[in-house]
């Protein structure tokens, strides 16, 4: 269909082209998808008598007076008339070249907001363009584009008009969509959409084009949702088509596990493990995502599902996405699984050639049931006998191209293996039902019994003594605790120079205790051993940088002191405060700030304190952050929306969710033509 966007460019010159690309903009479609940010109004000419305040508007005059005056301080000051009055404008920046151009006797137009200044009513820093008398006004709206270095709204312009101009008998821009989804939803057509963005007639509702609610826009963000929910659909059922290894519940490594625990599962966790089972037992490939706040209880029922994939004979993988994490798993699978005479294996930086080579045997021989890792397990060194299972702990610390890979692993044609990912950040509604869309999704709801909350609380820095003093105390009293360096975003260097500097001082301050330091840089035996020693207590006081912000599970500490909180993200608070209050003692967790408090760090502060629910932290962080941050994927080059916003526009996202199945059912060419112009090449939006 669109003969126009398969030939990109070529008439456009290289170094144009690349400045474009900068701006997201690769083809024609592209650039006509380069939706005006706002509007100005050059088709009408007010009288300067009744020029309205504080709008944006425009005059024409003729200058009358035009002088530089240095006080208050130095700036031209020019008088334009026009026969209903006078209007002063003001450039307190400006060139010799204006001082020439604007002399009197010449006629100028001016756009910009008039206010009433100390000479009377006056423009400061209008847009001005001398013109002939009876000039011809503007006869649409003056759309304004973002632009980068060099290249100049003008060059947008020029480039969106030419190229509305040869769409013109195509069917470049021609309706993807049916009748009957244009008249159900309301919809007025594309073609007719993206001319009107780019050339509103005068007569518009400005204020719905100004915040994006004009049918126009309504058109285009439906659209774009409509291309996500379509891809989304196509995957689901893309994957449907998959065959996956019937992992039937044979319950008795299973049972024997749960016999030998100390506790019993909460109601929430036992839910959750019969969703699991039953998308197991079924012959087509699970793909569920695991919620639960942190310390809710993920772990075993990830080793539950994994038990009932050994049963059948099938392996399971489990991959997290640090080393202290990933030992973690492997010494906590171990006690459960080895009396239960299931092989281990464990894949870490810190083994010998030796001990690697070992496990890599076990595994391809599928001896070893269970493997342990870090994303080093999709390595193509890495070839599992019959993997049937694979678990991802905090999912949304890997970039989607790792998880897929992992997925991908066990897979032949037509074959995947069954997919479990687990994740302490509750997705919010509007997200998981855009981003999220062709997972089935399990929550555990409840933390386990005799929790009591984290206490939480604010000091600041110049208070740092007594929170010295209140370390020391709990830990002659028997108690661990954690102190936690300052995240250094700019440089992993300072950062790590930090950490060993408050390492030395607080060794210093803490003559009686045993402290240590464990940071991401260390060597993985050396972090392990910490770790170790640590949880098994030979350690009271860790010196840590964020490595300990996952899943770390040391219930014996209780204290956690956290410096310059003020430069952490929410979620990054959560997890780590997650860390303690997960034995009998109740947590206190200290966030230590420092002032000047930015808007949004006290905001943050202040959320934190206030909750304790992840799913409301979650919410809260989503308002502050908006999606794209939310979800991390800004960097990972997966198109989020461009003109939708989730949150605004929940109504058009459930349109176009109906919209999807509907499309998918009775018009599938159209799916087809739809998503070929949304997402062209990109062939797929983000999926988790
Ligand atoms: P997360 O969901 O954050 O991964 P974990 O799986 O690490 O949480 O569990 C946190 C702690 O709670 C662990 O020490 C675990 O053994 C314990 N735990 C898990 N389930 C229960 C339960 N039903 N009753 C008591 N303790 C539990
Ligand atoms: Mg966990």
């Amino acid at each position: 269909m669109n003969t126009l966007k398969s030939n990109p460019f070529s008439w456009i010159n290289q170094p144009l082209q690349q400045k474009l690309v900068k701006l997201g903009i690769h083809n024609e479609l592209d650039l006509l998808l380069h939706l005006p940010l706002r509007y100005e109004d050059e088709t009408r000419l007010y009288p300067i008598r009744d020029i309205p305040e504080g709008k944006t508007v425009q005059i024409e005059g003729v200058i009358v007076d035009c002088e530089i005056i240095t006080h208050p301080r130095r700036q031209l000051v020019c008088q334009l008339k026009d026969t209903s009055g006078v209007l002063f404008i003001r450039f307190l920046n400006f060139y010799p070249a204006q001082v020439k151009a604007y002399s009197p006797g010449v006629r100028l137009r001016v756009l910009g907001e008039v206010r009433t200044g100390f000479f009377g009513a006056e423009m400061i820093h209008p847009k001005c363009r001398s013109v002939h008398e009876e000039a011809p006004l503007a006869d649409t709206l003056t759309p304004i584009y973002s632009t980068t270095a060099g290249v100049a709204q003008s060059t947008i312009t020029k480039l969106i008009q030419q190229i509305l101009r040869d769409s013109r008998n195509t069917d470049f821009l021609a309706e993807t969509l049916p009748e009957t989804i244009l008249t159900q939803y309301q919809l007025i057509g594309f073609r007719e959409s993206i001319w009107l963005l780019h050339q509103p007639p005068p007569d518009i509702a400005m204020g719905l084009l100004q915040n994006r609610t004009h049918p126009a826009w309504r058109r285009i963000k439906f659209d774009e949702l409509l291309a996500q929910q379509l891809s989304m659909r196509m995957h689901y059922r893309q994957r449907r088509s998959y065959r996956a290894p019937v992992l039937q519940e044979k319950n008795h490594l299973t049972q024997a596990l749960l016999a030998s625990l100390a506790f019993d599962l909460t109601d929430a966790q036992k839910k959750a493990l019969t969703e699991i089972k039953r998308d197991l037992s079924a012959a087509n490939p699970m793909q569920r995502l695991l919620q639960g706040d942190v310390g809710s209880g993920k772990t075993i029922v990830a080793a539950l599902a994994a038990l009932q994939a050994i049963e059948n004979g099938y392996q399971a993988a489990v991959m997290a996405p640090t080393e202290i994490l990933s030992e973690q798993h492997y010494q906590k699978f171990l006690s459960w699984f080895a009396p239960l005479g299931v092989t281990v294996a464990w894949l870490s930086g810190s083994q010998t050639k030796k001990q690697r080579a070992h496990e890599l045997t076990e595994i391809a021989a599928g001896n070893a049931m269970l493997t342990v890792g870090t994303h080093a397990l999709f390595q193509e060194q890495v070839q599992f006998s019959r993997l049937g299972l694979v678990i991802v702990d905090e999912q949304h610390r890997f970039g989607v191209h790792q998880r897929l890979a992992l997925r991908l692993k066990g897979s032949e044609t037509n074959w995947l293996p069954h997919q479990l990912m687990m994740s302490a950040t509750p997705i919010p509604r509007t997200l998981s039902m855009s981003y999220y869309a062709d997972l089935e999704v399990s929550v555990i709801d409840q933390l386990p019994p005799g929790r009591l909350p984290v206490i939480t609380k604010l000091i600041d820095e110049s208070r740092r003594s007594e929170v010295v003093a209140r370390v020391r105390e709990a830990c002659h009293a028997g108690k661990q605790a954690y102190w936690v360096c300052p995240l250094i975003e700019e440089s992993e260097a300072l950062q790590l120079k930090t950490a060993v500097e408050t390492y030395t001082v607080l060794s210093q301050t803490f003559p009686d205790l045993k402290v240590s330091l464990v940071h991401g840089r260390l060597h993985a035996q050396d972090k392990s051993a910490i770790m170790t020693a640590f949880s098994q207590g030979e350690i009271q006081l860790l010196v840590a940088t964020t490595v300990i912000e996952v899943g770390v599970d040391v219930p014996n500490a209780s204290l956690m002191v956290i410096e310059h909180a003020e430069r952490m993200g929410l979620s990054q608070l959560h997890q780590l405060r997650g860390r303690i209050g997960r034995g009998s003692e109740v947590g206190i967790c200290v966030l230590l700030y420092q002032q000047p408090l930015s808007q949004i760090a006290r905001q943050r502060l202040r959320i934190i304190f206030e909750h304790t629910d992840g799913f409301e932290i979650a919410r809260q962080d989503l308002r502050l952050r908006g999606p794209g941050e939310f979800l991390g994927t800004r960097q990972s080059g997966i198109p989020m929306l461009r003109f939708a916003d989730v949150q605004q526009d929940m109504d058009l996202l459930e349109a176009a969710r109906t919209a999807a199945e509907y499309l998918l059912h009775d018009y599938p060419a159209a799916a087809q033509r739809h998503l070929q112009r949304w997402l062209g090449e990109k062939k797929e939006y983000l999926r988790v």
